[in-house]
């Protein structure tokens, strides 16, 4: 285990002399022991140090960052100067990073360090971190169950005490899934909130990196260094960052989904567990009421739709030329293109760039991509008119808790996973996975709040003082 599990605890420990340098070997350490969860596909022991030794001389001359102390992970997917990225393909095993992502550069100048790379579905298509070409992640909490995805790595990084936090990113759910099958918190901004310079492209609409932590007060301080407009990506947003100070929120307006709960499929202590924290809410004096779901049976099909379709034409770009895995008994231009992609990519990316080329080629592109844009556009008008509304939504972050390896082998199945958390990409809105339930499996579960765009302050602030996290 690590000395510290959050970034105040870190914090307490910086006033000896090299305190950030003993915190980052600690890490490594741990993180060698633990070996066996799979959770990182490289450490970078070299970086990590040679950080922590700068930020100990910031400390120790009185300039240091907000997060000096802190030691986090980085999904796979996320560009890192210097270092291997391969968003755990095979199409992009050997490759360097040539530049870093804008999140990292602001994280570095905030004086956090960067222990390794973590595990992740390949090209973050997953719900389950059984997608990697690099193996499963196993769950801290139970081996025998898988930790969620994409970003399954990240969530047991921090389960298992090996950093403070970690990046992850969510296209459809995977910070959250994975945060509520490891009994972390777990954050996905607004869309473009959070700069996607230097994020590997799964669905570019959809995409937003966020953090994971034991705490919402650290996975604010992650976000709130990495926040902001960045010019190098022109999705990001100008609209000034709300300062989050994690003051109590007041008396809320809250509204849930009780047509979600009666799904089948749904957990019965899941459920049960919701409708607890219903109750407790509303005998605090908040508002809590029933609200009509957009589209419910909708938003998995719209989804899966337009992301697979978006994916289709971002992963075009891997091709065996210009970067990563060429075939090697490839002849001509040709068989290149076909042999180093088809040796490249995994089963479940095959399937999603056939599903997405099906959805945008001339005969189909009216009745599936077409229309799923428009289903979209109804999904999140609906979804910011609720919001408009009420102050939050509450939902479980997933309708049940951490699965075997193995046990969900149905692709359709394993979408359906993303049914509370897509929404939030759908329409772009911030939403949080706080880890508040304990199943009599042993596993933890995590309930969903979900905000209006740039309402993260308001968000983490509930997460905070409403759920004790
Ligand atoms: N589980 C969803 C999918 O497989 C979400 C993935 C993600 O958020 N990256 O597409």
């Amino acid at each position: 285990m690590s000395a510290t599990k959050t970034l105040s605890e870190a914090r307490a420990l910086l006033s000896k002399a090299g305190g950030v340098l003993a915190a980052t070997e600690q890490a490594l350490a741990t993180a060698q022991e633990k070996k066996d969860l799979n959770a990182f596909l490289e450490l970078f022991p070299d970086s990590a140090r040679e950080q922590a030794a700068r930020v100990d001389a910031r400390v120790s001359a009185g300039d240091a960052g907000s997060l000096a102390g802190l030691v986090l992970s980085i999904k796979d997917n996320i560009c890192y100067k210097g270092h291997k990225v391969s968003a755990a393909s095979r199409i992009l095993e050997g490759f360097t990073s040539l530049y870093s992502a804008t999140v990292l550069e602001r994280l570095l100048a905030a004086d956090a360090v960067i222990l390794g790379r973590t595990n992740c579905d390949e090209f973050a298509m997953g719900s389950s971190n059984e997608n990697s070409a690099f193996g499963n992640v196993k769950n801290p909490v139970d081996p025998t169950k898988v930790s969620g995805g994409s970003s399954g790595g990240a969530g047991a990084s921090v389960a298992a005490g090996i950093v403070h936090a970690a990046l992850g990113s969510d296209t459809g759910g995977s910070i959250r899934q994975p945060a509520s099958f490891t009994g972390t918190v777990g954050f996905k901004p607004t869309y473009g909130r959070v700069s996607r310079y230097g994020l590997i492209a799964f669905a570019s609409s959809f995409d937003q990196i966020g953090p994971f932590a034991h705490t919402v007060e650290d996975a604010a301080a992650v976000y709130s260094v990495m926040a902001g407009y960045d010019p190098k990506d022109s999705t990001s947003s100008r609209k000034p960052v709300e300062p989050v100070t994690l003051a109590h929120p007041g008396k809320l307006s809250i509204g849930y989904y009780r047509e979600g709960l009666e799904r089948a499929g749904m957990d019965p202590e899941v459920v049960a567990h919701l409708q607890a924290q219903i109750d407790r809410l509303k005998a605090d004096g908040h508002v809590v009421e029933p609200i009509a779901v957009p589209l419910l049976d909708y938003q998995v099909p719209t989804y899966y739709i337009l992301a697979t379709a978006e994916a289709s034409s971002n992963l075009a770009r891997f091709d065996g030329i210009r970067f990563g895995h060429r075939s090697k008994v490839a002849k001509g231009v040709d068989e290149t293109y076909r042999l180093s992609r088809s040796e490249g990519f995994g089963p479940e990316v095959k399937r999603r760039i056939l599903l997405g080329t099906f959805v945008l080629s001339a005969g189909y592109y009216d009745a599936y991509y077409a229309q799923a844009q428009r289903v979209r556009r109804i999904i999140r008008d609906k979804t910011v008119e609720t919001l408009n509304d009420h102050d939050l939504i509450l939902s479980p972050t997933c309708p049940t808790t951490a699965f075997g390896h193995g046990e969900i082998s149905d692709p359709v199945a394993m979408y359906l996973q993303d049914i509370f958390t897509v929404q939030a990409n759908l329409a772009g809105v911030p939403a949080i996975s706080l880890p508040t339930g304990k199943h009599s499996n042993g596993l933890p579960f995590g309930v969903q709040l979900t905000a209006k765009p740039f309402d993260e302050a308001r968000l983490l602030a509930a997460g905070k003082h409403l759920f004790g996290r």
